[in-house]
C-alpha cells in the first residue's frame, strides 16, 4: 500500500479534517520560498529591509519599491496542481477547512472556501492611520505608474494587507485557525516547515485534542517524529492523487 492509500483512508474517516499549508505548496507556481538555501527569498532580500514593518514604517515610499516587484511575481504566478486538488478536497467534503502562512490568494483563486489567512494577504491594501482598507485593484492602478504608490484618502501610503516581522498576527483569523485546529481529527500539513510561530503551535493543538497529524513537506519539520504518515514528494504530484483517490 502507498503512503497516499494509508492518508486517503484517514480522511475517509475522518469527520473534521484541516489543511495546514505553508511556502512549499506554492513554489512550484514560481513563487520562491523564504528559506531554502540558494533560492529562498531571503537569501537575495534582507527580510529586515524587505518586509519588516519597521522598513514600512521608516520609509514607506523606499518600501514600495521593493514590494511593487512582489506584488507583481505573485499576480503573475497561477494556482497549481496542488492548490486545486486541495479545493476539490474541499468541495467533496474530505477537508473543512484550510490554514495557510501564504499571503499568495492562490488558494482562493484555486476555488478553496474556508480559510484562515494566517499571515494576511494581498487581497487588500491597509491604512496604519484611518484603518480603512482598499482592494488589491486599488494598489495595482496606483502602482501602474512606475513611480506611484497606493495612498489612503486621508493621505497616508497604504500597507498590503500582509503581516510584516514585527507585527502582530491578524486576531480573529488566528482564532479561527485555533479552533479549527482544537476541532480537527486530522491535520494535513502540506508544504510548511512548522518553523513559524505561533503557527507551529497548530499540530500541537490538534494532537493534544486526539487528532492526527499528516505531513507533506519537502524539508523537515520538528514534529516529523509525531506525524501518522510522513511524505516527501512533490506536492503538485501527491496531492492531485490523494483527491482522485478520495473520488474514486
Ligand atoms: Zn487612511
Amino acid at each position: 500500500m502507498d503512503t497516499l492509500d494509508h492518508i486517503a483512508e484517514l480522511l475517509r474517516k475522518a469527520s473534521y479534517a484541516v489543511a495546514l499549508t505553508g511556502a512549499g505548496i506554492s513554489t512550484a507556481s514560481g513563487i520562491p520560498d523564504f528559506r531554502s538555501p540558494d533560492t529562498g527569498l531571503w537569501t537575495k532580500v534582507d527580510p529586515m529591509k524587505a518586509a519588516s514593518i519597521d522598513a514600512f514604517l521608516e520609509d514607506p515610499i523606499q518600501f514600495w519599491s521593493f514590494y511593487r516587484h512582489r506584488l507583481g511575481s505573485l499576480d503573475s504566478a497561477e494556482p497549481n496542481a496542488a492548490h486545486y486538488a486541495l479545493a476539490k478536497m474541499e468541495q467533496s467534503g474530505h477537508l473543512k477547512a484550510l490554514v495557510t502562512q501564504n499571503i499568495d490568494r492562490l488558494h482562493r483563486r484555486a476555488g478553496s472556501t474556508t480559510i484562515a489567512e494566517v499571515h494576511g494577504s494581498i487581497e487588500t491594501g491597509v491604512c496604519l492611520s484611518c484603518g480603512r482598507r482598499y482592494p488589491h485593484s486599488h494598489m495595482v492602478e496606483a502602482l501602474a505608474d512606475p513611480e506611484g504608490v497606493p495612498y489612503c484618502e486621508c493621505g497616508r501610503v497604504l500597507k498590503p494587507g500582509v503581516i510584516f516581522f514585527g507585527e502582530a498576527l491578524p486576531q480573529d483569523e488566528y482564532a479561527l485557525a485555533v479552533s479549527w485546529a482544537q476541532r480537527a481529527d486530522v491535520m494535513l500539513v502540506a508544504g510548511s516547515s512548522l518553523a513559524v510561530w505561533p503557527v507551529a503551535g497548530l499540530p500541537d493543538i490538534t494532537m493534544r485534542s486526539g487528532g492526527k497529524l499528516v505531513i507533506l513537506t519537502a524539508s523537515e519539520t520538528p514534529f516529523d517524529s509525531r506525524a501518522a504518515i510522513r511524505d516527501q514528494r512533490p506536492l503538485e504530484e501527491i496531492l492531485p492523487r490523494l483527491a482522485a483517490l478520495l473520488d474514486a
